[in-house]
């Protein structure tokens, strides 16, 4: 059977897809998939952008890899935008999003470390959190599916119940060093922090000493309307986490951090072999490139309202299918009535792809340059997909 060498940690779909096309995905036998999943959140641009392919295959006529022992151009020019445009002042750039926020708290415990409270180390996230599969990170997100089997979870992580910013503030004590969650949860169920309790959460931070730490792995680069997600409430972060949608495709994982916050961080402190290569590096210019482009947020928000009241209306149309919408610019959930799993294979039958996530919502992940035609064609077959499973359920079945 094809995949047998394989650990069998995925629970894949049987389709392969051969290429993509903008917003669709084209199997070998040439079905065409409205991709709604995106990679989940990583094609923020969709399959085959111009630009993003233009700039990979120049960049892989010259230079692939040099490793951060010498100077890579495209890396400082990365590092400048992405500072420019955010609150942070620098940059350490990585392969994924784990590995951005190991990066991000190795720098919080650091900048405690040399600002004379080696005590502090401590971490308070928040349920419903997912951070990664890395034994930090598996222990930062706090979840018993992840932890079970591998051993003492790594220790330094407190986990308090989402947005219970009362809990979070009894939890500080001498040894608490940062706080730190995904501004809008992904794998949670697309749930947003209410922005008071962002701002009651930096007035926290800055009371006690402590860093405050965004992951926008899945949130951030452009996917809500804005560039960050953050953005949004107006309270900025120490340090932040990117990856997903700044490389389009290609691995890439950034941790943003303000001066104080990187202080720590000198040299051979950390490191790393692959990240900010130069194909990485063209790759993150060339999708920035895009999202800076005058207007192309305002775009964002405004397929997204469209998208939105589209799905509204199908809800309302459909209460025994879906309960709810929620979610900010293209980053959508559809809290579902039934199974999410149950309206995901309905979906998939009309050929459009999406991803579940928790409490029961169906994420969509749609590139952020849709047109609206394809998005009168998704909210078409996302009716049909809910007609049949209503219909379905109303035969007893
Ligand atoms: C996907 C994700 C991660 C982990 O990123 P990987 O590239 O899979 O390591 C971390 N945080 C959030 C919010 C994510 O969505």
């Amino acid at each position: 059977m094809s995949g047998s060498a394989l650990y069998e940690t995925f629970a894949r779909a049987p389709l392969a897809f051969e290429r993509g096309e903008g917003s669709w995905l084209i199997t070998e036998t040439g079905e065409r998939y409205l991709d709604f999943a995106g990679g989940i959140a990583v094609n923020s641009l969709g399959h085959g952008h111009p630009h993003l392919v233009a700039a990979l295959t120049e960049q892989a006529a010259k230079l692939w890899h040099v490793s951060n022992l010498y100077q890579i151009p495209g890396q400082s020019r990365l590092g400048e935008r992405l500072t420019e445009t955010s609150f942070a002042d620098r940059v350490f750039f990585t392969n994924s999003g784990a590995e951005a926020l190991e990066c991000a708290i190795k720098t919080a415990r650091r900048c405690q470390y040399v600002n004379g409270h080696p005590e502090r180390f401590r971490v308070i996230t928040f349920e419903g959190a997912f951070h990664g599969r890395t034994l930090a990170t598996i222990a930062a997100g706090g979840q018993a599916k992840y932890l079970e089997g591998f051993g003492p979870k790594v220790e330094g992580f407190d986990q308090v119940a989402f947005d219970d910013i009362d809990a979070a503030e009894k939890l500080i004590g001498p040894e608490t060093a940062a706080i730190l969650l995904e501004p809008v949860q992904g794998e949670g169920g697309i749930r947003p922090f209410p922005t008071q309790s962002l701002k009651r959460l930096r007035e926290l931070c800055d009371k006690h000493g402590l860093l405050l730490i965004f992951d926008e792995v899945q949130c951030g680069v452009g996917r809500t309307g804005k560039l960050y997600g953050y953005e949004w409430s107006g309270v900025s972060p120490d340090l932040m986490a990117i990856a997903k949608g700044i490389g389009g495709g290609f691995p890439v994982g950034a941790c943003l951090a303000t001066e104080a916050a990187a202080k720590g961080m000198t040299a051979g402190v950390h490191g790393t072999t692959f990240g900010g290569n130069p194909l990485a590096m063209a790759v993150g210019n060339a999708v920035l490139d895009v999202l800076l482009e005058e207007g192309f947020l305002e775009e964002v928000s405004r397929k997204a309202l469209l998208m939105k009241q589209g799905l509204a209306s199908i809800a309302d149309e459909f209460p025994d299918v879906i309960a709810e919408i929620r979610g900010t610019g293209l980053m959508l959930g559809v809290k579902c009535t039934m199974p999410n799993t149950k309206v995901n294979m309905a979906l998939r039958d009309q050929k459009l792809l999406a991803v579940p996530a928790g409490e029961n919502v169906l994420r969509l992940l749609p590139p952020l340059t849709i047109t609206d035609a394809e998005i009168r064609e998704a909210l078409a077959r996302i009716r049909a997909g809910a007609a049949s499973l209503s219909k379905a359920a109303a035969n007893g079945g």
